[in-house]
């Protein structure tokens, strides 16, 4: 710790952040304290560098334990590529390889290992940790995947039960123990059966702040919808499917259609399935297709997007499986295809369970899934209040807070519908009843007689879709019934006759059908979006070379400020954010020549916002105000104003209505007109109280980049 003036000064030098992530802070002070404590963060919220920095900052090694190999291998390849010292043992090594590596950890030339639970227990193993602490010392035993110790979880493995020897072998050494699973249950077994001391336990929130939520209708439509949002979306992406068949259908389609796509389910081979998420880890390809098998293990953290063809099991899958969209906060999308077909899928699966007990749990969980998506309710909302947090009012980054659907009166319809119900005598699902209300000619209702009831053909005025969603509304509304016996029978209970008397209103949220987005245009993309197109290539280049993911040597959001900034000298390309000093050494030079060759072609201007400018501009397009731009980077709101000025000056896209309104700037402008821009004061005693200094600068921020 001596040579760093802070945690943040050490950040940057081992990872090039510049400031930590909520939470992250406080857990890694508690870390070089040596206290234990457990750490529960949603997927993607930054737990690794909670026992990462620590364990550079400390004399000693870290033991990591962590189940999956390939986590271990993505996570220590990252690590190596900052210049740190990481290494892993696990059954994927020959005896010279491991004997190398502990040769050099005996060295004290490792700061982190990474071993797999079964190993650190075998006898061997034990004598060699003995060896570490006498010759280097082991500094915390970092625990990830700490749910796996608990039988309540949902990935219980035994082996990690008898982590708690090494408490017994090493009593002084601090345990970190870290998962993603929330469950009070599973928190207060990972406590008791890895035995932390008076642990320190920090609950982040599970709210995925960079994640648009959306919920399109499923229909005949569904693969060109699909289609079409992958086409406009950039980076890449996961769907998932319920089936191994849907799973290769759309992967074959997506590939005839021209977008680099691979199926992923356990029908394939090992050999073939690992060749898969290799590709896809590498942006060889742009999509995966696959069923839940994926993502176990998967730390691809650009991916922009999560689409769910098919509907999920539960509201936890869902949250885990979309939360594989944007792990490094960068804007992602998750979009759930929603069907009452796809309902009665599962429906059907749940029912050849034998345990009557599963059965209704699993019914419950696809009601929670059926919910959120029926939801008129921000889907935010839905998600946190499912794990037990309250999350208040319009997030602006889902359907239902962008859009909110209207809330009509169908109390006619309502009748209509429900009194076809009756003179079919409730004998019949919703399909046939629309069928008579549209007046079809289908021979089942000749067959019937049914063309000769009164409700025959008065429902012409609907479409057949439309008759779905109501009847979809009135089942969830409680006011028809259906049939248990897979059928889906209509009955009528006792609010439907209700209704039918007249006794009772009906009102349901209408989804009106997606607008066909328009393709997205071709107009000239904009420069930035260029030159980060050709950084991405430089970054797979060098990738390709060394063998690793394109993520490990930069990170998406890495490139974009290198786009927006465009450093040409080693300085500049150092001090932004998610660069190190190491990353500057080896990559440097590549980037900043492929920027100044790109500049040199488009004779773009300099000068250009500096690096803290940028991250300024990040947060604030992400909608952060200016004061919480200043909390989240630990600055005076007056520089953060002063940067938001000065990049509205530089023509920089701040959005300027969101930080004074239409009215003040038109009167701020005709100010500025009148009395010059040199000075403040005169402006601000011009238009009196109501305007702050702040709003005068930033308008003039504005107008002067309009004189250039
Ligand atoms: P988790 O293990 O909780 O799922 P990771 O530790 O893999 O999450 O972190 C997710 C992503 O966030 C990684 O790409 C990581 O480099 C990035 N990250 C972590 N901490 C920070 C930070 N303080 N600033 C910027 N990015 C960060
Ligand atoms: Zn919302």
């Amino acid at each position: 710790m001596a040579q760093f003036t802070s945690l943040e000064a050490a950040l940057k030098h081992f990872f090039g952040y510049d400031s930590f992530r909520s939470g992250q802070k406080q857990i890694i002070e508690h870390a070089l304290n040596k206290r234990d404590s457990l750490t529960i963060m949603p997927t993607g919220g930054g737990k690794s560098l909670c026992f990462q920095l620590p364990a550079l900052l400390r004399s000693g090694l870290t033991i990591v334990v962590s189940p999956l190999i390939a986590l271990m291998q993505d996570q220590v390849d990252a690590l190596k590529d900052n210049g740190i010292g990481a290494t892993f043992l696990n059954s994927t090594l020959n005896i010279e390889e491991a004997r190398s590596r502990q040769i050099a950890i005996l060295q004290g030339k490792i700061k982190l290992l990474y071993v797999a639970p079964e190993r650190l227990l075998n006898p061997g193993f034990g004598e060699f940790l003995e060896r570490i602490a006498g010759k280097v010392g082991i500094s915390a035993i970092a625990i990830d995947e700490a749910h796996c110790v608990s039988e309540w979880g949902h990935d219980f493995r035994p082996e990690y039960r008898r982590l708690q020897t090494l408490r017994q072998r090493f009593p002084q050494t601090p345990i970190q123990a870290l998962t993603a699973t929330a469950t009070k249950r599973v928190q207060q077994d990972i406590i008791q059966q890895l035995n932390l001391h008076q642990p320190q336990i920090h609950i982040a929130s599970f709210n995925r702040t960079n994640i648009h939520y959306e919920v399109k209708t499923k229909d005949r439509t569904i693969y060109r919808q699909l289609l079409q949002n992958i086409r406009t979306e950039s980076g890449s992406g996961i769907v998932y499917c319920l089936s191994r068949r849907s799973v290769e259908e759309v992967a074959l389609k997506l590939q005839h259609d021209g977008i680099e796509a691979l199926p992923y389910h356990a029908g394939l081979s090992d050999k073939q399935r690992s060749i898969n998420q290799t590709r896809f880890l590498r942006d060889d390809i742009r999509v995966i297709v696959a069923t839940i098998a994926f993502g176990m293990g998967i730390n691809k953290p650009d991916v922009r997007f999560v689409y769910h063809y098919d509907l999920p099991r539960s509201l936890e899958n869902f949250y885990q499986e979309s939360g594989r969209a944007g792990r490094d906060g960068e804007p992602a999308k998750s979009i759930l295809f929603f069907s009452l077909g796809d309902l009665k899928k599962i429906d059907f699966l749940i029912e050849q369970k034998s345990n009557e007990a599963e059965q209704r749990i699993s019914r419950q969980q696809l009601r929670q899934v059926v919910d959120y998506a029926e939801g008129t309710d921000c889907r935010r909302t839905i998600i946190l209040r499912y794990f037990g947090e309250r999350y208040r009012g319009n997030c602006g980054k889902c359907d239902n807070c962008l859009n909110p659907k209207p809330i009509e009166d169908w109390t006619i319809e309502a009748q209509k519908f429900l009194s076809c119900v009756a003179r079919c005598r409730e004998k019949f699902g919703a399909m046939h009843v629309i069928d008579v209300l549209r007046g079809s000619r289908k021979q089942k209702i000749q067959q019937y007689g049914h063309h000769l009831l009164s409700t025959y053909g008065i429902g012409k005025d609907k479409t057949a879709d439309q008759w779905k969603m109501l009847a979809r509304s009135l089942l969830h509304q409680g006011l028809v019934a259906e049939s248990n016996d897979g059928y889906r029978i209509l009955k009528l209970n006792k609010a439907s006759w209700e209704i039918l008397r007249k006794q009772r209103s009906v009102e349901i949220a209408v989804s009106k059908p997606d607008k066909q987005r328009a393709v997205a245009s071709n107009s000239r993309k904009a420069e930035a979006e260029i030159l980060f197109d050709r950084l991405r290539m430089l970054r797979k280049q060098i990738a390709d070379r060394q063998s690793v993911p394109p993520y490990v040597i930069f990170a998406d959001s890495s490139l974009k400020l290198m786009a927006q900034v465009r450093p040409t000298t080693l300085d500049s390309f150092a001090n932004l954010s998610g660069i190190n000093q190491y990353k500057t050494q080896q990559y440097g030079e590549s980037f900043i020549s492929t920027i100044r060759e790109f500049t040199a072609q488009q004779k773009l201007p300099t000068p250009l916002p500096s690096g803290s400018q940028m991250t300024t501009l990040q947060l604030h397009q992400q909608g952060l105000s200016a004061a919480e731009i200043a909390k989240e980077r630990g600055m005076a709101v007056g520089t953060i104003n002063t940067h938001l000025c000065e990049l509205i000056e530089m023509n920089q896209p701040v959005a300027l209505n969101k930080l004074v309104t239409a009215n003040k700037q038109q009167a701020i402008i005709q100010t500025i007109e009148k009395l010059g821009d040199n000075l403040l004061k005169p402006l601000k005693e011009h238009l009196g109280e109501e305007y702050s200094y702040e709003e005068i600068r930033l308008v003039r921020g504005w107008w002067r980049s309009q004189q250039k």
